[in-house]
């Protein structure tokens, strides 16, 4: 397939993440001049496989496996010197050399963001995502307090140490005196560590605005890769059961100082059913044996815990906000070969909350809470027929067909890429 059809493109999640988004920028990765990360950290995942060869990032860019493609981590990203070591010493050690930049105005993950993090996650109990301790909501309410560091302050010692003692001193506060929790890191511990992780960062940091801005100016081709998915946007998703970034396309422009006006092309990926980690309501929920057969057909277990994931129905409420909100061009649609045999396949298409039917995403979670799913159901397709990818569009079943133009029609956009395997030829490009 041609995939490098514009020069801007932008690949963001359309439900809970998870939805498949790693295949998906692996068509675009290798052949894009610049693949970048606009929004959260260390706590997103990636698998990449090339050429056999297995690569798992949490916080560079997927581009970094192939060589060529820059990988920019953005001002919007929050990152952990030391994670961000261990990353690049990680791709090091598999033989690549990463050309690697780091925004200078990205905030740094401190200690006592990690330690809060432990701390809040008790203190929240079931009202709030479930946190993977990373500090990554620490250090997004530091930076929006104004006592963020960032990662040029790691290089200037006398800044560094005027902020650290800000934001050290107001975090100690918090864990101990209000989570009553101990912080046993010292201030002079942290300043000596992480100006020496500064030092050793600092051929990575750079103006990355800028950069881009002159890359796209000459021609250059850039990738936006969006980690977890829209219904765990802090403003759009599901609060407080959300992320602490927005996951949202139009955060690309604030979190790396690229125009919106200059994105050609939005893909959301979605799963052809869904699967959901952690709390929060989710009203197309199946369980018991249906559940149990589409999970494991699915694989939907956590990647690093094994947990067994929440699964659901396709819910077109959610995708419709996915739709509207990041202004998709298209959408791929991800794991159609995991719903083959069934002999009906519903499909929520909007919420009856106390007898009234309700078409986009409440903002209250009262009704939320209260939301049944209304279902059309429609056939399904059995199998597809064998190498169903070599044939094309035209190939696959009518009933199939029939599915997917109703999501088009139901949320008002296209569905580009059918996605019905895992590997990278296993895809249907219309
Ligand atoms: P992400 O969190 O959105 O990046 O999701 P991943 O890229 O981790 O995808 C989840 C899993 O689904 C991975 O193991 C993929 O190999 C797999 N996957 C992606 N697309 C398909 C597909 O169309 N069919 C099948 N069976 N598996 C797929």
């Amino acid at each position: 397939m041609t995939s490098q059809q514009s020069k801007i493109t932008a690949i963001v999640g359309a439900q809970w993440g998870d939805e498949g988004k790693g295949k998906i920028t692996d068509f675009f990765a290798g052949e894009s001049d610049y693949v970048v990360r606009f929004h959260g950290g260390n706590n997103a995942g990636h698998t990449v496989i090339v050429d056999g060869n297995t690569f798992k990032l949490h916080l560079i860019p997927s581009g970094i496996v192939y060589g060529e493609p820059v990988s920019i981590i953005g001002n919007g990203v929050v990152v952990d010197p030391k994670a961000l070591l261990d990353e690049i010493a990680y791709v090091k050690d598999k033989g690549i050399n990463p050309k690697l930049m780091v925004s200078d105005r990205a905030h740094a993950i401190m200690p006592y963001h990690i330690a809060m993090d432990g701390a809040l996650s008790g203190h929240q109990g079931d009202l709030a995502a479930g946190s993977t301790r990373r500090g990554i909501a620490p250090v997004y309410a530091d930076k929006m307090f104004r006592n963020g560091i960032r990662m040029i302050d790691l290089l200037e010692p006398d800044v560094f140490k005027e902020k650290l003692e800000k934001g050290y001193s107001f975090s100690k506060g918090i864990i101990e005196k209000t989570l009553n929790r101990s912080l046993d890191i010292s201030l002079n511990e942290i300043f000596d560590t992480y100006s020496d992780y500064g030092q050793k960062l600092k051929p990575y940091i750079h103006d990355t605005s800028v950069e881009l801005y002159n890359a796209h100016k000459s021609g250059k081709s850039i990738l936006f890769e969006g980690a977890q998915g829209i219904s765990l946007d802090v403003d759009h998703g599901v609060y407080p059961f959300t992320t602490s970034s927005n996951t949202a396309a139009g955060h690309i422009s604030t979190g790396t100082g690229v125009s919106f006006r200059d994105i050609d092309r939005i893909i959301g990926v979605t799963k052809a059913y869904l699967s959901r980690v952690g709390e929060s309501p989710l009203p197309s929920e199946i369980r018991g044996e249906e559940a149990k057969m589409l999970r494991d057909k699915g694989g939907e277990y956590g990647t690093t815990t094994g947990r067994p994931r929440r699964v659901g129905w396709l819910d077109l409420v959610q995708v419709r906000q996915a739709v509207r909100v990041n202004g998709l061009t298209e959408i791929a649609l991800t794991k159609v070969d995991i719903l083959n045999g069934f002999v009906e396949l519903p499909i929520c298409v909007a919420y009856d909350v106390d007898g009234n039917r309700i078409a986009e995403m409440p903002a209250s979670l009262t009704e939320y809470r209260k939301a049944k799913p209304i279902y059309e159901i429609l056939p399904g397709w059995g199998d597809l027929p064998k190498n169903v990818w070599e044939k094309g569009y035209d190939a696959i079943p009518q009933t199939l067909k029939d599915y997917i133009s109703f999501i088009e029609r139901e949320v008002d956009c296209s569905v580009k890429i059918v996605s019905i395997g895992p590997q990278r030829h296993e895809t249907i490009i219309r």
